[in-house]
């Protein structure tokens, strides 16, 4: 399954951008809000391999997945700030 947020397949993004191996130091995921220091970079903001792992196997018919394009929105919205 692939999950699709604004457009992007969030794999295929990875992909290209090449998965910034992010040093041991944790930040804030964007999805749960929880300081981890394991995920990747999409834009400049932080998504744990939790909430990664969850999207990436997340149905669009899930009652999750809502939720989680609220939150990648938020990244698209920073990124405009
Ligand atoms: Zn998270």
């Amino acid at each position: 399954m692939m999950l699709i947020i604004m457009g992007y397949n969030v794999g295929r993004l990875r992909k290209r951008a090449g998965v910034c191996t992010m040093e041991k130091v944790a930040q804030r995921c964007i999805v749960c809000e929880l300081e981890r220091s394991d995920g990747i970079a999409i834009c400049e903001q932080f998504i744990c391999q939790r909430c990664e792992q969850e999207m990436v196997n997340t149905d669009v018919q899930d009652e999750k997945y809502p939720f989680f394009i609220h939150q990648m929105r938020r990244i698209w919205l920073r990124k405009d700030a």
